[in-house]
């Protein structure tokens, strides 16, 4: 072992902590936010339909709306496709808890469905075997900005009469078949917090080509209430008049957070052409290692990737996933871990998900760390990240 690691008194590969990603704000982004600042609107201005159009424009659906956050536009998508006490919604357990909680919002069972061992996303061999007469939707997510298999699960939904909600946290910019995620489900929803590809700091939306999720869309995301005669009961009294009709929500993205990520879907492709690069990378480097299993790509996805995932094959490791977690952290990289199962969390064990449920998504849990993907990653710091994979994986190996 000529390089001591760090874990034991050596020079950590990074002297500063890098994360596991982080924002890009370039000063197209900032002056975009200073003009909002500067303008009559702060909210409920025409920065939002100004980028709710652009997100049409991205994706090919026929409709958006933009969300508060990432957990609000899943739950306004539950909302939209009538989610209600006594429904079972599908999904998988490798996911942030939302787009389990989102079925919790609405009264529903969340039921998790078991991932493919290879591409980490929900099976739909699976989706099948727990359909039931309760069913209502699937909430699927394209994990790492990998889409799943839209083909299959709609066909599924379609014979079942369910609602196909695709969680695209992770995978604004991937095509599948060619075709932009956004314009293939039901519903799609996206988050723009700040480790995502694109941000508006906070922010959400949904993508939809159905005009009656539209319409439910708008009322949820401002507490119900409409000014549109039409959508009304009867005929408007007056300049001042509007009328409530469901229970909504306050769900509005604000102005500048629209601004900030109207400039940011600018640089979307600019984004996914390094994210794709870094990849390559890593995939060029790791795929020879056999202590590393590298996560299939279906060819249907054309994939921008959010997160890059390390998975140890344990029979060519002598230590275990939190051992080489810890080293890393020691070389200054910010790993991560995604995900818990969803169903591991307290409050998930007391509503009675036992553990077990889903055996791949649990033996894949065991031996993933995500490891540093963002914009502003020079060559050198993907070299450096390969570099410290590399030194400790060999430390490690069997
Ligand atoms: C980030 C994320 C969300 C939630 O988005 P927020 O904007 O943080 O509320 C939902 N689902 C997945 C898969 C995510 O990664």
């Amino acid at each position: 072992m000529e390089e001591t690691l760090a874990l034991f008194g050596g020079i950590p590969v990074f002297d500063q902590k890098i994360g596991y990603g982080r924002q890009s704000i370039n000063d197209a982004d900032i002056q975009a936010v200073i003009d909002v600042l500067q303008s009559d609107f702060l909210t409920c201005g025409p920065k939002l339909e100004e980028v709710e159009r652009k997100l049409c424009r991205i994706t090919g659906a026929k409709y958006a709306v933009l969300i508060s956050n990432g957990t609000a536009a899943l739950h306004a998508a539950c909302y939209a496709a009538s989610i209600q006490s006594g429904d079972e919604v599908i999904t998988t357990p490798i996911t942030f808890a939302a787009s389990a909680n989102c079925a919790l919002y609405c009264g529903a069972k969340p039921v998790f469905a078991d991932i493919d061992p290879e591409t980490y996303n929900i099976s739909p061999e699976k989706i099948e075997e727990k359909i039931t007469d309760r069913t209502r939707a699937v909430v699927a997510v394209d994990f790492t900005g990998q889409a799943v298999e839209l083909d299959q699960i709609r066909e599924i939904c379609q014979k079942h009469h369910l609602i196909l909600i695709e969680d695209g946290a992770h995978s604004i910019g991937t095509k599948y078949n060619g075709t932009p995620v956004g314009s293939i489900a039901d519903l799609t929803t996206f988050s723009f917090h700040p480790v995502k590809t694109v941000t508006a700091g906070e922010g959400g939306a949904v993508l939809t080509n159905d005009e009656a999720f539209y319409k439910k869309l708008l009322l949820f995301r401002s507490h119900g209430i409409t000014r549109n005669e039409n959508w009304m009961s009867g005929k408007s009294e007056g300049g001042w008049y509007y009328e409530q009709m469901e229970l909504g929500m306050n769900y509005r993205m604000t102005d500048i957070q629209a601004a900030l990520l109207g400039s940011q879907l600018d640089r979307l492709e600019t984004f996914a052409k390094r994210r794709r690069e870094i990849v390559r990378m890593y995939d060029e480097a790791f795929q020879e290692m056999p202590e590393i299993i590298v996560q299939k790509e279906i060819p249907q996805s054309d994939t921008v990737r959010h997160l890059y995932l390390l998975r140890l094959n344990p029979e060519r490791l002598k230590a275990g996933r939190k051992e080489i977690f810890d080293a890393l952290t020691a070389e200054n990289i910010g790993c991560n871990v995604h995900y818990i199962p969803v169903y591991y969390f307290p409050y998930y064990q007391k509503l009675g998900y036992q553990k077990g449920l889903c055996p791949n998504a649990e033996a894949l849990y065991e031996r993933l760390i995500t490891i540093p993907l963002y914009f502003g990653m020079s060559d050198e710091d993907v070299q450096n990240v390969i570099q410290a994979v590399k030194k400790v994986l060999n430390y490690y190996r069997k």
